[in-house]
């Protein structure tokens, strides 16, 4: 069966523009042409049977070269089209058209990057779905847990132990809510935000030795041993911003590391280039593990949401982006996890 070109509207009427221009060319070639041949028969006396001769061949040369056009032009059409085809479809939110550069000489590499942003815009897609999903997720656990404690309390027959019980679950769980949201504000502004505004010169030790005494009691509390060694430094940053990357790693360490564990909080300079640790030992994650922690809400082990809702190495990884510096992690299962973040001083 053949298969049939579809051409929309506008690229006819291109296509007949085109073959317009074509015809008025060779009819105006034609016209110089024999004005030409008409001045050289009065200049140089040739004779008619040369100028047939020649416009025998000049025609049919026309002619085939007019054909051949008009096939191109159809074939580039088609290309043209079928690219045009795939952005509208692309346009309206569907990305599975796949265009082959092998079918295109002229589009190839247009064909190519359009299924590279085919590719990139689905990927958008499904981790937009799935933020979504998650954050939906995160947001009505606390509350139907808020609801159903409320419930009970409502009852008539409970006694104070199961109240208070009840109680501070309502409290935990609102305290998660209070975290999302201004965990999800933060990191949307983190994400819209391309500079980091309101810098200042500070001493960067200090921040966070500052940061270790807000987190004290979560770490006395589950008896870890902490120890810093903190060089000075000055830096030129947001000491807002971070804030929030120096807390989310420290209370990362602690949270993931067992009882009377270790943890070590270290910060060196070393010309142009500051470098802060943490080293815990903690549960440590596996090598897949390690491969995700930066994606929004990833939590390796989901059945201990009290622990966090995925958010923090997000955050610290968009921070640790927007002031241009590195954030590595090395981990060993059951041995400890090391969190270094390198900075330059600009
Ligand atoms: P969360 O709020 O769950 O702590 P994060 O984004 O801070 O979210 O971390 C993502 C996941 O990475 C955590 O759920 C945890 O499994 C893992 N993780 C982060 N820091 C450590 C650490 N120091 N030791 C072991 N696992 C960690």
């Amino acid at each position: 069966m053949r298969n049939r070109i579809h051409i929309d509207r506008v690229t006819y009427k291109n296509i007949v523009r085109w073959l317009r221009f074509q015809t008025v060319f060779i009819l105006v070639s034609s016209i110089v042409s024999f004005c030409l041949v008409e001045w050289l028969i009065n200049n140089y006396k040739l004779s008619w049977d040369l100028i047939f001769r020649a416009l025998a061949l000049i025609i049919p040369m026309v002619l085939f070269i007019t054909v051949i056009n008009t096939i191109n032009a159809r074939w580039m059409a088609k290309q043209a089209t079928d690219l045009a085809d795939g952005l509208a479809k692309a346009a309206s939110g569907d990305y599975h058209a796949k265009l082959d550069p092998s079918k295109s000489s002229i589009f190839a590499v247009a064909y190519n990057n359009f299924n590279k942003l085919e590719e990139e815009l689905k990927k958008a897609n499904t981790l937009q779905d799935e933020f979504v999903n998650n954050y939906s997720h995160e947001f009505k656990t606390p509350i139907t847990s808020i609801k159903g404690f409320a419930e009970l309390l409502l009852e008539d027959d409970v006694d104070k132990k199961n109240r208070d019980k009840y109680l501070k679950i309502i409290v935990e769980e609102s305290e998660k809510l209070t975290y999302l949201a201004n965990s999800s504000i933060l990191l949307t502004k983190l994400n819209s935000q391309g500079i980091i505004p309101n810098k200042n010169k500070y001493l960067l030790d200090e921040q966070i030795r500052r940061c270790i005494i807000v987190l004290e009691p979560e770490y006395s509390k589950k008896k870890i041993d902490l120890s810093c060694n903190l060089e000075e430094v000055e830096y030129f940053g947001s000491e807002e911003i971070m804030e929030h990357l120096w807390i989310n790693l420290i209370n990362n360490a602690i949270k993931y590391t067992p009882d009377g564990g270790n943890i070590s909080v270290n910060l060196r300079v070393y010309q142009e280039t500051i470098i802060f640790s943490v080293i815990d030992s903690g549960i440590g994650m596996t090598e897949e593990e390690l491969k995700l922690i930066f994606n929004k809400f990833y939590q390796v082990d989901k059945s201990k949401t009290a622990r966090g809702l995925g958010l923090g190495l997000t955050i610290a990884n968009r921070i640790v982006q927007l002031v241009e510096g590195k954030i590595k992690v090395e981990s060993e299962l059951n041995k400890g996890s090391t969190f270094t973040v390198i900075l330059y001083r600009g």
